[in-house]
């Protein structure tokens, strides 16, 4: 599925694993325009790539990267479970030079398999550490493009959400789901923490904001604060 949003923006889904992880390649052409109106000069550049939490068996997305001829610049992880950063080590192989980002708070799990949950789920994920760790407040700027990155931790201690306003569109990772909201019975996981946050960073925005979460289908912010039985 490809979605294509407003500031030139477009966002495909694939699912990856065994656990059905979305991850979202997110493609912005702000070349575009620029291109038409400037006959002569030289060559605009390609469109910026990023990968938000690539999954395990990570096949289909190398596939559709080659296909599209896309290189990821950046890869950021709404969270460090195992499910959602299984993918980062093939990544990192084949395009070394992405930069990978985490929340700071979970950078370490990475690197850790009883921490990213790898290890109960009877797996063992690896992946090679970030490049750059951040945390919600901040915003990441991808071309003319603004991502603000939001608190949705309780899921995890360090969870967050990226919002582009001006394409009205958030993608939620484990906080927030179509009807749902992410586990709270696992380890480091808090509940009321994942509720209050959902409630301040996410039910605030805008109801016609695009809601991609981190499994299952896509909602709207509007459609959860009507219809979510979690809130
Ligand atoms: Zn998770």
């Amino acid at each position: 599925m490809i979605l294509h949003l407003p500031g030139e923006l477009s966002i495909a889904t694939l699912v990856l694993g065994p656990l059905l992880t979305n991850t979202y390649v997110l493609v912005h052409h702000p070349a575009r325009r620029a291109a038409r109106d400037a006959p002569a000069g030289p060559t605009p550049a390609g469109p910026t790539c990023w990968l938000v939490d690539p999954g395990l068996e990570p096949e289909p997305l190398l596939d559709y990267l080659r296909h599209k001829q896309l290189q990821p610049q950046r890869v950021l992880l709404t969270h460090c479970h195992g499910d959602h950063i299984g993918g980062l080590s093939a990544v990192k192989e084949l395009w070394p030079e992405a930069i990978v980002g985490a929340p700071l708070a979970e950078a370490d799990w990475l690197t850790d398999p009883a921490r990213n949950l790898s290890l109960p789920f009877g797996m063992h994920v690896v992946a090679p550490e970030a490049d750059e760790t951040f945390q919600a407040g901040e915003e990441l700027q991808m071309g003319g493009l603004t991502w603000e990155i939001l608190d949705t931790a309780g899921h995890s201690p360090g969870g967050v959400s990226f919002y582009c306003r001006r394409c009205g569109v958030v993608l939620t990772g484990d906080a927030l789901f179509a009807d749902s909201i992410g586990r709270s019975d696992i380890p480091e996981a808090d509940g009321e923490k994942l509720l209050r946050n959902i409630r301040r960073s996410l039910l605030a925005l805008p109801e016609s904001t695009r809601v991609l979460p981190g499994h299952g289908p896509p909602t709207t912010i509007g459609e959860e604060r009507t219809s979510n039985p979690f809130l």
